[in-house]
């Protein structure tokens, strides 16, 4: 076994201890990375509080991750000791249905294996980023190009890809009008992506208390969605809009700021169903669309994007004590835009 300094959720809500845990011994196919930092997304905290149904405690969480390969299985071809890679929300999947074939894993018909609470094939539950070391298979490492800090490169891995998803596959682009509802961590790497893709990109935000965050991240426009008449006034303004919040919306107001043929792209989970008249998408052929993060090869697409546009996310870096009490600012909304914890900084 592998032995590790990690943060442990020991159960619901608990705060979080600095212990050793243990990771398999390298498997032929396994690299180990010497994790440098992790990413906290908002969905850590619903698993580590159980607010999303059943979870397994002890926890480490973290699918945010960046780090060095320190060791490879013997049957590892992808990478070699001291290759910079992540991992992001998916550890494994069956490697043999179509969507796996098509590079979809998350979609993995026997289910992928999710990067912490979730079990892998072996019935093992897993661990993830928030640790100094974690061992996956090399098809679930992605490699982070040189010209990305590893600091800045870690929440590509989930909030990266989960917004690249749906910009190229609904065509952001020159000539596209874009729409980004709600600038958290999400939001912000939907604004920085769209904006290089050569979109036309507007932030919807319920204040203007980050206007001047939005413009400075290339919006060309930003609209504060409390004041009731600026709905109004954008109806028909857009040809995609990505929805970030999980907050309950306006559906039906939202949909028709769409031009026709328009998309609204949801990647929030709000608790109660949307709300709107089928008029609302039939009337100029609209789409109300979800996205679940990204497969592989798209998280390596979108890795070369970045770099090639120098694009990182922007965070505020943490020790390991630190981790309780950012849980607590980003349920307030309180962060820009994502916090990264210096796994270093974690002795158990
Ligand atoms: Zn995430
Ligand atoms: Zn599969």
């Amino acid at each position: 076994m592998i032995s590790t300094p990690a943060l442990v959720a020991p159960s619901a809500g608990a705060a979080f201890e600095a212990r050793t845990v243990e990771h398999r011994d390298l498997r032929d196919d396994d690299v180990l990375i010497d994790v440098a930092f992790a990413g906290i997304c908002h969905s850590d905290i619903h698993q580590v509080r159980e607010e999303w149904g059943s979870a397994i405690f002890p926890m480490v969480p973290g699918h945010e991750i960046a780090g060095v390969v320190s060791a490879v299985g013997d049957g590892v071809t992808k990478y070699k000791v001291g290759d910079r890679v992540g991992v992001g929300c998916m550890v494994d999947s069956c490697g043999e249905c179509e969507f796996c074939k098509d590079g979809e894993e998350q979609f993995c018909s026997k289910g992928a294996v999710m990067t912490y609470n979730g079990k892998g094939y072996d019935g093992e539950p897993t661990k993830g980023g928030y640790a100094q070391q974690v061992v996956v298979s090399e098809r679930f490492a992605v490699g982070i190009p040189d010209g990305i800090e590893l600091d800045v490169a870690a929440p590509l891995l989930c909030a990266g890809i989960t917004v690249w998803s749906p910009l190229k596959r609904w065509g952001a682009g020159p000539g596209k009008r874009v729409a980004v509802i709600g600038l958290g961590g999400l939001g912000h790497m939907a604004v920085k992506l769209a904006v290089a893709l050569g979109a036309e990109v507007s932030v919807l935000s319920r204040s203007d208390a980050k206007k001047e965050d939005g413009l400075a991240l290339g919006a060309t426009a930003y609209h504060a969605t409390g004041d009731e008449g600026v709905l109004k006034s954008l109806k028909g303004s857009f040809d995609l809009i990505i929805n970030t919040v999980s907050a309950d919306l306006p559906m039906q107001t939202y949909i028709g700021l769409l031009r026709p043929l328009g998309v609204i792209a949801n990647v929030g989970l709000p608790t109660n169903n949307y709300d709107f008249a089928p008029g609302a998408v039939v009337g100029g052929s609209r789409v109300v669309a979800g996205s679940n993060i990204g497969g592989i090869p798209a998280t390596a697409e979108m890795l070369a994007f970045c770099a090639e546009h120098g694009i990182g996310a922007t965070i505020e870096k943490i020790s390991a004590d630190e981790v309780d009490a950012a849980y607590d600012r980003v349920v307030a909304g309180d962060v820009r835009y994502r916090f990264v914890i210096d796994t270093a900084t974690i002795s158990a």
